[in-house]
């Protein structure tokens, strides 16, 4: 697993992200090249098929995704989104609330164990909101993380918001 100061790029090839237009679950996903160079994001919406694509047309630079919950340059808002210890705990999709849920558990036993500090997840560490690594906010934060594991299987909830949208 690389950790590093890219950590966040190896989640990135597909954010779960809230659908501007009809508040349903949508996906921002990476677009490579024939090299496998990457050229741009692509979102699109399977309830209302909205889709925008990145560079702009005319444009020659496009935005990359930076931490959430909100994606600035895309103007999107990340689905996996829920209030946590004061603040917002968020996660582009599954495999990076998986990530988050083994960091945030193994944190006390690397505490205890790694007697020379922090070699292995320095990185990591200086990327993830302090709210997150202090030991009282563990299991809150755990908590966390189930909820957002949860709206990951919860069809009604996109279709409930699709259906209050479209009565208002
Ligand atoms: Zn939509």
């Amino acid at each position: 697993m690389n950790i590093g100061p890219t950590y966040l790029d190896q989640f990135a090839g597909k954010i779960l992200v809230r659908c501007p237009d009809c508040f349903g679950r949508a996906e921002l996903t990476k677009r490579l090249d024939r090299r496998g160079n990457i050229a741009g994001y692509r979102f699109v919406c399977p309830s209302c098929c909205h889709a925008r694509q990145w560079p702009k047309k005319g444009a020659n630079w496009f935005p990359g995704p930076a931490g959430g919950p909100f994606l600035p340059g895309f103007e999107l808002n990340i689905w996996l989104q829920t209030p946590c210890c004061g603040s917002t705990l968020w996660a582009y999709n599954l495999a990076h609330v998986t990530f988050l849920e083994n960091y945030v558990a193994a944190t006390l036993r690397e505490r205890r164990n790694h007697q020379w500090g922090w070699s292995r997840n320095s990185s990591l560490e200086s990327r993830l909101p302090r709210w997150m690594q202090v030991a009282k906010n563990r299991l809150s934060v755990l908590k966390g993380l189930t909820q957002l594991r949860a709206m990951l299987d919860d069809r009604q909830t996109t279709e409930g918001l699709v259906k209050s949208k479209r009565r208002t």
